[in-house]
């Protein structure tokens, strides 16, 4: 029997799973910039975390858009993954693969956020919500720069350093 549940329901549990997630990544980043040992990806995960802020601001005003207030709901895959870049930062802190691998854990929850990101504006734009996918967009294109530069560090110094 179907449920009268729609896409604006999954929209909005979807949104408070982001909501958590995005403001779980900004005290991951922070834990990463501190961890890392080349200046640039200590500059760059510092940047993304200042951007990360602002996009916990743009959900702010997706949710105004949607007409409900702004509330998180915790996302297991979000966690799992912090739990993950912290379990790996402590095996490799003393390491030459320590920047390597710090840049693999923070590009996991780049990807996890680049598939919800990408979810949500499908659905903000079914929906109607175009002011609301405007937004989301804007957010899944700073966390595809974020992805790409860190991909470039990794190839560029990272890795090399690691080998
Ligand atoms: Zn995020
Ligand atoms: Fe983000
Ligand atoms: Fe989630
Ligand atoms: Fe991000």
């Amino acid at each position: 029997m179907a449920t009268e549940k729609t896409l604006s329901d999954a929209f909005y549990e979807a949104l408070k799973d982001v909501y958590f997630a995005e403001r779980t990544s900004v005290r991951a980043l922070k834990k990463a910039a501190k961890a890392a040992k080349h200046p640039e990806l200590k500059q760059a995960l510092e940047k993304h975390g200042e951007e990360s802020a602002e996009q916990v601001e743009r959900l702010q005003q997706v949710f105004e858009i949607f007409g409900k207030a702004a509330r998180g709901k915790t996302c297991e895959a979000i966690q799992g993954l912090m739990a993950e870049m912290e379990e790996h930062l402590e095996d490799f802190k003393d390491s030459e693969a320590s920047d390597a691998v710090l840049i693999g854990s923070a590009q996991a929850m780049e990807h996890y956020e680049i598939a919800r990101y990408g979810m949500l504006k499908s659905w903000a734009q079914q929906l109607g919500l175009k002011d609301a996918a405007d937004l989301l967009e804007q957010t899944l294109n700073e966390e595809k720069n974020a992805d790409q530069l860190l991909t470039e560090l990794a190839e560029s110094s990272a890795n090399q350093q690691a080998a």
